[in-house]
């Protein structure tokens, strides 16, 4: 049975340059990058604050991986991370190893950053659709609880990490590995309060340790946890005892875009903090006193849709770190894919393809290699005033989990800003406009090519 669903006429309430949909990394940064550049813009957001995983899902200590390499951030990502130490400090964290963010202070942060840098933001504008013409977004459409309004701009930049605005004006995307399409696992992050802070950052990192003994019962079944998952990622430790985030529960073969598979998704982690909260209680010194702070507010997605673009940036490009003419992002060579199926057994390596479990390749100290990604990523194949950004742009899956860091996404944010705002001063669509132009401008940005 099929319902019609009657056509509507809508006002289009607002009308600018540049139009950013989606404010995780991804937005911000493309939206900075275009008012930077003198672009009218608006950024839409479906929650009510900014941040997209870092705030959502509690993924405060981003740029862990960078910790004792040769790299270091750069660009908007760089000046947030400075600002927010100037303001903030370390918002009493006691663990070290790189910068951490509390994500409730970073999003009064990026509001008043947002501020600043005249980049207006709308929250609570859920986008579900666009209204084409001749091939182009003529408008997007939000959804409000006073029914659908309409919004127009040259052009328009998808950083919805999940790519709906590609999806409704009809991009192809995949989704998933290719044998099967599953996606890496949604993840519920949560924070406990109560750990004997003291205890457990006395004479080294104790966390570190629980981590590891937590891995050898997981896997010699010694745990009786129902939730598949061996690794127990520790944020943040304050001095009040708080543990900020626990990246735990996750749930397999979700579709992120089915609102179905969302909601066994929630259900079932939901269930898992219950299983953990008592198993540390009962399992671990330092734990006997915890109390379940609170729940990030969304199950978070490390993958969904990944737009067919002008180039599919692969594991070969990687590995290969092939040079490209239109290169917009370089970015050091690591992959982080979670088993997609729940298959605890492979060794992470890359050749496993997330074939064979979780696929971990990282930065170690001496490592200096790095790959770059090209503007075309971010073009999908059809939808002339478009561009994407973020961990939905064109990218093998398990390339994809190479960019899918919360500061690569930033810098194709900040690419995909440049790249609108010289479509719009020189009146042509993103795919026609000079790469050498815009190569300087991200350079003249901060970024590092
Ligand atoms: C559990 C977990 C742990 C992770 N750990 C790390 C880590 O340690 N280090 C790291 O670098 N990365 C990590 N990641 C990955 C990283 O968080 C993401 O890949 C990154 O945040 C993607 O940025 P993005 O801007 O593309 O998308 P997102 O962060 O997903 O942001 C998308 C934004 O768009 C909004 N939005 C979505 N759809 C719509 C719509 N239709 N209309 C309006 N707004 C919409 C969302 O609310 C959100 O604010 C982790 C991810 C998860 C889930």
């Amino acid at each position: 049975m099929t319902v019609i669903i009657k056509p509507k006429e809508v006002n289009i309430s607002r009308e600018v340059d540049v139009l950013v949909v989606g404010g995780g990394p991804a937005g911000i940064g493309a939206a900075v990058s275009a008012a930077r550049l003198g672009m009218s813009t608006l950024l839409l957001e479906k929650r009510g604050f900014l941040g997209g995983n870092i705030t959502a899902c509690y993924v405060e200590n981003c740029n862990w991986f960078l910790a004792g390499t040769k790299f270091s951030t750069h660009g908007l990502y760089a000046e947030i991370e400075d600002g927010y130490r100037l303001e903030y400090g370390r918002s009493h964290d006691i663990r070290d190893s790189g910068n951490r963010f509390s994500s409730e202070y970073l999003r009064i942060y990026l509001d008043e950053l947002m501020e600043k840098e005249g980049a207006p933001v709308l929250f609570h504008a859920f986008v579900n659709d666009v209204v084409m013409e001749d091939g182009r977004i003529r408008a997007v459409i939000i959804q409000t609880k006073q029914g659908p309004e309409a919004v127009s701009a040259a052009v328009v930049i998808d950083a919805t990490g999940d790519g709906d605005v590609a999806f409704a004006a009809g991009v192809p995307f995949k989704q998933g590995r290719d044998k099967d399409g599953y996606c890496q696992p949604g993840t519920l992050n949560f924070r406990i309060a109560g750990v004997d802070a003291r205890y457990l950052s006395e004479n080294g990192d104790k966390l570190k340790d629980i981590g590891r003994k937590f891995e050898k019962d997981y896997l010699s079944g010694r745990t009786g946890l129902e939730c598949k998952r061996k690794d127990l990622p520790f944020g943040r430790l304050t001095r009040a005892g708080m543990l900020s985030y626990i990246n735990y529960p996750c749930s397999y073969k979700i579709d992120p875009t089915s609102s179905a598979d969302l909601s066994r998704g929630e259900r079932e982690c939901r269930r898992y903090i219950k299983q953990f909260m008592n198993y540390m209680r009962n399992n671990f010194h330092g734990f006997e006193g915890i109390e379940l702070a609170s729940i990030a507010p969304e199950i978070g997605f490390r993958d969904s849709r990944r737009i067919e673009g002008k180039y599919c940036l692969s594991r070969q490009d990687i590995e290969a770190d092939r040079q490209f003419e239109d290169a917009i992002c370089v970015f050091p060579r690591m992959y982080d894919m979670l088993s997609p199926d729940g298959t605890m057994t492979g060794d992470g390596a890359l050749e496993g393809e997330g074939n064979r479990g979780h696929i971990f390749v990282h930065i170690t100290g001496d490592d200096d290699r790095t790959f770059q990604v090209p503007y075309r990523c971010l073009l999908p194949v059809k939808t002339a005033n478009l561009l994407v950004a973020g961990r939905c742009i064109s990218a093998t899956h398990v390339a994809e989990s190479g960019i899918r860091a919360v500061f690569a996404c930033m810098l194709t944010g900040q690419a995909a800003g440049a790249a609108a705002a010289l479509a719009v001063n020189s009146k042509l669509p993103p795919e026609k406009i000079d790469v050498k132009k815009l190569r300087e401008t991200l350079k003249a940005q901060g970024l590092r090519l």
